[in-house]
């Protein structure tokens, strides 16, 4: 009788623990078989009334019971905890080949690549990089550069004076001065860098803008050398063939002086908004640089000449990049520096 209940009760409790599916339901049918009022106390309390050689027997069987319980309680407590250990694992799962999330790295800003790329060509062709103050001197903007005071080119640059005489440099050229000033001739050097006017900003005018100037003296530099060296810089910026022309223009500091014009680049020369129906895009001024200048900063013009030449590279980078109103290039804004 009794062992039969113990069979009964051993069984179901089996049954109960192996259909347990969460460690609450385990512990419960843990309580229900093993603990203190569950199946097996109660059963052992009938034991005080039985024969000595029974009790004995049923003490066994009650044993053997318990430890099969044990057993299998244990065995499926292992199983839960390692379900939890695995599900753990799969969501904490970390894919080293990925690359770490980390800061943004950001890139570099359409106008110093270009002039990055200018920096690289000119120097493959022997020419020095040179930098230059932001914070000119009068004389190294303009005098030195035969705009004395009275030139009517002064009025063409609207200059940020700053207390003192000085100015914020309007253009790249006081570089040019003091490259021939400290290396002399021969020479052969650019100077890329920021310049200041003091323009009303609208999308084409900037009061901040970067420029590209540079300059070859040597014994018997002429105009064939001026276009050849602009035709390699052009082809090389644009990545193709170039036509160019020469039409005359006034820059002091060149005699004589030369605006140079690249064929539309996007209408092929037929007419196009871009090039204003001309087939022509206005990209330079240039020129074989005026005695005076060379005078003025040591070199005589006797034995020594050469051109300079002078480009927008924000007009460039515009023209590169496609970029129709000038301010978003000093914006700071992400939404536009993220497309490049
Ligand atoms: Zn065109």
């Amino acid at each position: 009788m009794l062992d039969e209940s113990i069979r009964e009760l051993e069984s179901r409790c089996l049954a109960r623990i192996a259909s347990a599916a969460t460690p609450e339901e385990l512990e419960a049918a843990r309580v229900e078989a093993l603990g203190r009022k569950g199946g097996l106390a109660q059963t052992g309390k009938d034991m005080g009334k039985l024969a000595p050689e029974e009790r004995k027997r049923i003490g066994q069987s009650l044993n053997s019971a318990r430890e099969k319980l044990e057993q299998a309680l244990e065995a499926k407590k292992g199983q839960f905890a390692e379900a939890a250990l695995r599900g753990r694992l799969d969501a904490e799962w970390i894919d080293l080949t990925l690359p770490p999330p980390g800061p943004h790295r950001g890139h570099l800003h359409p106008i110093t690549r270009i002039q990055r790329e200018f920096e690289e060509l000119f120097a493959s062709l022997g020419f020095t990089v040179l930098d230059g103050p932001e914070v000119e001197t009068e004389y190294y903007n303009f005098d030195a550069l035969n705009i004395p005071a009275s030139h009517p080119a002064r009025d063409m640059q609207d200059t940020f004076w700053l207390h003192g005489g000085n100015l914020l440099r309007t253009h790249t050229s006081p570089v040019q001065v003091r490259g021939m000033e400290r290396l002399g001739p021969p020479l052969r050097m650019i100077a890329p860098g920021r310049t200041f006017r003091n323009e009303s900003v609208d999308a084409s005018h900037e009061h901040t803008f970067y420029q590209l100037e540079g300059m070859m003296i040597d014994r018997q530099v002429s105009v064939a050398n001026l276009i050849h060296f602009m035709k390699a810089m052009l082809t090389a910026v644009f990545r193709r063939e170039v036509i160019v022309r020469l039409r005359p223009g006034f820059f002091p500091f060149v005699e004589p002086g030369f605006e140079l014009d690249v064929q539309c680049l996007l209408c092929g020369g037929s007419g196009c908004p871009v090039c204003k129906q001309s087939g022509w895009v206005e990209q330079l001024g240039c020129g074989l640089v005026h005695p005076n200048v060379l005078r003025t900063s040591g070199i005589d013009p006797e034995e020594w000449n050469g051109f300079a030449f002078g480009l927008g590279l924000t007009r460039l980078a515009m023209m590169r990049y496609e970029i129709d109103d000038i301010r978003w290039l000093q914006s700071g804004d992400l939404r536009f520096l993220e497309q490049f």
